[in-house]
């Protein structure tokens, strides 16, 4: 098919949208497909201008298969969309290729991806880097917490010594944790230390690929060399190796090759090794001769934690109540912490709204049966008092320590904020004090909760507690 012109392209794209307006939420056509304008369309693409990064991730985490389907029947064929931002509009428009963006997704990559000629060209950014390695993981980006703290600091220490200390390391752990993160950041710092060091990332599946390829065309002997070849291998998902058998065999002679030359081999998994079932005996004793170490879904903190920094690293202001309300909504997976912090930051940018709890509420859901109850005065102040490790009434009394009047700070904050109180009804119930010293109180944490991470934190996993009840 040749290029559209622009009568034909916008009578195609608007029984596409017609098309998804049947078959989205009002909300979700009106948030994601209404602001999208096709610029071009040639060849086996599609041009879309999108307002921004986020609207690109979004639609790409959860309207490809539909704009997809729309698109193949309007148009009677099957193409690929390319995303266009409008800050990043060179001349002829910076292509924003969706497979780039956020986590390795739910998107076909056939449909989905950069068009071949760019990226032929080699100064378009990539996503991956060396030897397949995803740049943006890294350890300064991952956050720790006591569900990954272990994992982490293994894979730090092999990071620090492939190959000699624990070998293989095979990393462990549920859906959307971070061990695609963390083994990249492995190999990310392994590289950036030593750039001689043949480090190869490569997913079970895109193994198999290659060696199914291999095969076809005769080339399986060059194929081997080249993986012996490898000073750190990282094999992601290798619970995909269940009943592949022939990827198996070639897997174990690979992984006899490079673990006796002393390479490091690195794996990560859904499952235990012992618990992937169709897994060979002798590879699933193979992958437990190194350390095995897990990932666990990460506590209220932790997820606070991650909330906050994804949304400093995306420059999106998100106000504390909204962190720890995101935080609390979503309790089992990072991925799904991230998806709502975009899906949140999309719509804010997109309608021009502040993000507040209210929006968040809105788009996130209640979700909650705690919902529309208050703490009560004296909930907030027993939960304060636990938090700082004070005693009962320590907080109303006049008592002064540093510790003691910080409590006595958040106690305020806390009474305002979540409590709905008034200052005066505050400062009476915190041992009869003045309405300015609450004022001053809540401003001081206000004040910190700016300049401390640690202590911002903190406060939003304490307010989570104390509105959980
Ligand atoms: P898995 O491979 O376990 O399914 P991923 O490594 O793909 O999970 O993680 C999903 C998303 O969550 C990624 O964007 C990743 O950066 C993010 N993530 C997971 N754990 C952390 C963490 N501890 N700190 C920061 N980001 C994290
Ligand atoms: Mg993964």
């Amino acid at each position: 098919m040749s290029s559209l012109s622009r009568p034909q392209l916008s009578g195609l794209w608007s029984q596409v949208t017609q098309q998804l307006k049947s078959r989205l939420s009002h909300e979700d056509f009106e948030t994601w497909i209404a602001p999208l304008k096709p610029l071009a369309s040639n060849g086996g693409s599609v041009q879309l201008a999108v307002p921004n990064r986020l609207v690109a991730t979004w639609i790409r985490d959860h309207f490809a298969e539909q704009l997809s389907a729309a698109w193949t029947a309007a148009a009677g064929r099957q193409v690929r969309f390319q995303f266009t931002l409008p800050d990043e509009s060179a001349p002829q428009g910076e292509l924003f290729p969706l497979a780039d963006v956020g986590s390795p997704g739910t998107v076909q990559p056939s449909l989905f991806d950069q068009p071949a000629s760019r990226e032929e060209a080699a100064e378009r950014p990539r996503r991956s880097g060396a030897g397949g390695l995803i740049p943006r993981y890294d350890f300064a980006g991952f956050v720790v917490g006591t569900n990954n703290q272990f994992a982490r600091a293994a894979a730090i220490a092999v990071s620090g010594r492939p190959g000699a200390l624990y070998n293989p390391f095979f990393v462990f752990g549920g859906v959307g944790l971070g061990k695609t993160h963390l083994v990249n950041a492995i190999g990310n710092a392994i590289v950036e230390r030593d750039p001689t060091q043949r480090v190869q990332f490569i997913s079970t599946d895109t193994f198999t690929n290659r060696l199914i390829d291999a095969i076809a065309r005769n080339r399986v002997r060059e194929f081997k060399q080249r993986m012996r070849r490898i000073d750190v291998l990282i094999i992601d998902d290798v619970q995909f190796l269940a009943g592949r058998e022939r990827t198996q065999e070639e897997f174990f002679h690979l992984f006899n090759a490079l673990y006796d030359a002393g390479r490091q081999i690195i794996l990560t998994s859904d499952k235990f090794p012992s618990e992937i079932h169709g897994l060979e005996e002798r590879l699933c004793n193979r992958f437990s001769w190194g350390l095995v170490a897990d990932i666990q879904p990460p506590d209220i903190e932790t997820r606070v934690a991650i909330i906050e920094r994804k949304a400093r690293d995306e420059g999106i202001t998100l106000p504390i109540d909204v962190a720890s309300f995101i935080a609390t909504r979503i309790d089992s997976n990072v991925r799904d912490l991230e998806g709502a912090l975009t899906k949140l930051s999309a719509w804010a940018s997109i309608h021009r709204q502040e993000i507040t709890l209210d929006l968040a509420r809105e788009l996130l859901g209640n979700g909650s049966e705690e919902e529309g109850r208050k703490p009560t005065a004296e909930e907030i102040e027993a939960r304060v008092t636990r938090h700082f490790g004070l005693r009962p009434g320590e907080l109303k009394a006049r008592r002064r320590t540093r510790k003691v009047a910080e409590a006595r700070h958040v106690a305020m904050y806390m009474m305002r904020h979540y409590g709905g109180m008034s200052f005066p009804t505050i400062g009476e119930y915190l041992g009869g004090r003045d309405h300015s010293t609450v004022v001053h109180g809540c401003q001081a944490v206000e004040k910190r909760c700016r300049d401390d991470q640690t202590f911002r934190t903190m406060l939003a996993a304490l307010a989570r507690m104390i509105e959980r009840g």
